[in-house]
């Protein structure tokens, strides 16, 4: 079956979303450890790129512990290769 990827943009950034691969830890959204201004998985769209700054939604993003989320800034490909690292500039932590 194939894998759902769902994609948010928000200037160069995108935002890349795999539902399948989320083990709903709730980190993104819990008002303690996330941004639950911005992910809210009752609401639609679930994320909502405009309620944080492009940092502060790669900062988040970095934290999940899945790799369901995960993030590319320019061209797919061009920097890191979006697969859950948070590596989207190409610089390994
Ligand atoms: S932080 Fe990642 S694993 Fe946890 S609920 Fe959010 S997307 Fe799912």
């Amino acid at each position: 079956m194939a894998e759902i990827v769902k994609k948010y943009k928000k200037g160069d950034l995108t935002i890349v979303w795999k539902p399948g691969v989320c083990i709903h830890s709730t980190v993104c959204w819990k008002a303690a450890t996330g941004l639950p201004a911005v992910f809210n998985p009752f609401e639609k769209p679930w994320i909502k790129v405009d309620n944080a700054t492009e940092e502060e939604l790669m900062a988040q993003i970095k934290k999940c512990p899945s790799g369901a989320l995960s993030f590319y800034v320019g061209e797919e490909g061009a920097g890191g290769d979006g697969s859950g690292e948070g590596d989207a500039d190409g610089k390994k932590q």
